[in-house]
């Protein structure tokens, strides 16, 4: 089922990509394994949405709400600690 789009390219002020949480269009989402995360953060420049979070060199967590699903985040994780997953999963 296709979903609704208002017009797009309204920019009423800087900054407004904040208010759209555009993560409801991934099909697939980054399931972060905790246990084999060596928090070594090779994903977090990675992300185009800017959506991996660190906090005192751990990584804090995935931003569901941006996250566009391309899963170039598991690509990049030299220890599998990212697997991707069907949104319904
Ligand atoms: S690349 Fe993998 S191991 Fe490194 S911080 Fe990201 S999830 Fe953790
Ligand atoms: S799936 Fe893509 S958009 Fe989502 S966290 Fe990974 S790299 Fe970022």
């Amino acid at each position: 089922m296709s979903k609704e789009f208002g017009r797009g390219a309204t920019i009423l002020k800087s900054g407004n990509s904040c208010e759209f949480y555009t993560g409801d269009w991934k099909v697939q989402y980054p399931d972060h394994l905790k246990d084999k995360c060596k928090n070594c953060m090779m994903c977090v420049p990675y992300c185009p949405e800017d959506c991996i979070k660190q906090k005192d060199g751990i990584l804090d967590k995935i931003d569901l709400d941006y996250c566009k699903g391309c899963g170039i985040c598991a690509n990049v994780c030299p220890f599998n600690a990212i697997e991707m997953k069907h949104k319904d999963e």
